[in-house]
């Protein structure tokens, strides 16, 4: 019978994507409904499906979009192409790209114009990947897995470098960059890590957790990269995992003589839905909450500047306590959370070097 919930911390909402819900809230506002959207604004179901009640549609693709419309794109980032075809079609265009992917974009481009060959860490088919690769197609080749990495045979080896999707697992992306730098020596990267510091943070503070926890649920949706990152990080070290939606579809057979659970969320999960989690669990006579204490990330990304000077909107500093999150139905929670202190057990420790992450503002 579950007796302990422990909440991992960080977890949920990154900056990217406050930003990236943040814009789709202040579109709906300055234009009314309906309000565009190209793939989904961060890969949630509750929050696509909140931003659609409120009057956002979204498309697959611009060529959707009623000429002159509001296009909004998602985190993900896109490729060039698709804002050519944007502005050809005269769509008021607004990029909710996360700063972190635009980052990665401009790694592409500085590399490619410089005649390197370029290996992007990633899983195909995912938006992330489709986009940046769409910056230097005849220069990127996309690598998987430790085997891709293994057998890929680059157009020549003068020029080479490596990249990857911001969302990966570290300990899986260290192997696949340890095998490119056996087999070609003197790639060459970018001066700062690709993986995001959500990203980082989230799948250390899982590390942490797992000496504890008999099971990790982690709130998110299918198909959120970082979400399935941190079912991984916990099976990998021997801890059974799940990846929730929402309390919905939490199976009482998972539950069986487990006594202390975990309970994390993926960065594009609003912590509405991990009380949710929590309160589910109260109702079942789980009393003991606590959080594992962590540093604060205080990441922020300011809004893109036409947004901001047209929706008036106030400054909002770094650091503010205040969580905007699309799902709006937010569980009460009737007991506090206590917080676990940094010592807490550590039986499957972490490697070394996982200490938190900060990023600057952008
Ligand atoms: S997970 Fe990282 S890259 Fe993705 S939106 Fe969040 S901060 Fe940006």
């Amino acid at each position: 019978m579950v007796k302990r919930l422990v909440l991992a911390s960080p977890r949920g909402y990154c900056a990217g994507v406050e930003r990236a819900v943040e814009i789709v809230e202040r579109a709906l506002e300055l234009h009314g409904p309906p309000v565009y959207v190209r793939k989904q604004i961060v890969h949630n179901a509750h929050v696509v499906r909140d931003f659609e009640q409120r009057g956002a549609i979204f498309v697959e693709s611009e060529d959707e979009v009623p000429h002159g419309a509001t296009l909004v794109l998602s985190a993900h980032g896109v490729a060039p192409r698709v804002h050519a075809n944007a502005r050809s079609r005269k769509l008021e265009t607004i990029d909710a790209t996360c700063p972190l992917v635009s980052k990665v974009h401009a790694e592409a481009r500085r590399f490619a114009a410089r005649g390197f060959t370029l290996f992007l860490v990633g899983h195909a088919g995912h938006e992330e990947v489709e986009g940046t690769m769409g910056e230097a197609p005849d220069s990127i080749l996309l690598v998987e897995t430790c085997a891709d990495a293994e057998r890929i045979q680059p157009p020549q080896t003068e020029r080479l470098a490596y990249i990857t999707q911001t969302t990966l697992s570290v300990d899986d992306t260290r192997e696949i960059v340890d095998v490119l730098r056996r087999r070609f020596p003197e790639i060459q990267a970018s001066k700062k890590e690709d993986i995001c510091y959500a990203t980082t943070n989230r799948q250390r503070a899982v590390k942490r957790l797992l000496g504890g926890i008999d099971l990790l649920l982690v709130v998110g949706s299918r198909n959120s990269s970082n979400s399935n990152r941190l079912v991984e990080v916990a099976r990998a070290r021997g801890v059974d995992a799940h990846l929730i939606d929402d309390e919905s579809q939490i199976e009482d057979a998972w539950l069986e003589g487990i006594e202390t659970v975990g309970v994390t969320s993926g960065a594009s999960a609003p912590d509405s839905l991990v009380q949710r989690v929590v309160a589910w669990f109260r109702e079942r006579g789980v009393t003991e909450v606590d959080e594992l204490e962590a540093p604060s990330e205080n990441v922020f990304f300011a809004l893109p500047v036409a947004l901001r000077a047209r929706s008036k909107m106030r400054a909002v500093p770094p650091g503010r306590a205040v969580r905007r999150e699309a799902a709006s139905s937010v569980a009460p929670v009737s007991h506090p959370i206590r917080a676990l202190p940094a010592s807490w057990p550590r039986i499957r420790p972490s490697p070394p070097g996982d200490e938190p992450h900060s990023e600057t503002n952008s």
